[in-house]
């Protein structure tokens, strides 16, 4: 989708800070950090929301969770982690290229929650 921003990151149009990334998959940080290391990863294909998203392109992505998870547990040494996903705007998504937003926790008062 050409106005869509992700789509843009995924093409190379505006710059990401990428974590990781394959043929069906890209990981970068979120430019707005909830926490240290707040990571989103999303299918390179445009799928809106979890109700577009077909089983071939759900496997390929949440494949990819645990290996993130412990990358970013690696990295940045959290005492827990939010996995998380929102669907339509009352649900507080605002961008609409499905993402899973993967939120390391340091504590009380680590500004999430
Ligand atoms: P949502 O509210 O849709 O679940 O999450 C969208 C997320 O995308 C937000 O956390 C927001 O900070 C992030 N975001 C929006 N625009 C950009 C961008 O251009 N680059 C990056 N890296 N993250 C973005
Ligand atoms: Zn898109």
């Amino acid at each position: 989708m050409s106005d869509c921003i992700f789509c843009k990151i995924v093409n190379g149009e505006i710059p990401a800070a990428k974590v990781y990334e394959n043929e069906h998959v890209l990981a970068f940080l979120d430019i707005s950090q909830v926490t240290k290391g707040h990571t989103l990863v999303i299918p390179k294909v445009h799928k809106e929301n979890v109700y577009e998203l077909t089983e071939e392109v759900a496997a390929n992505l949440f494949r990819e969770v645990p290996k993130l998870a412990n990358a970013l547990k690696k990295a940045y040494d959290p005492i827990g982690m939010n996995i998380l996903n929102n669907n339509g705007e009352h649900a507080g998504q605002s961008v609409f290229h499905y993402h899973i937003h993967l939120i390391p926790r340091y504590g009380e008062g680590d500004g999430f929650g």
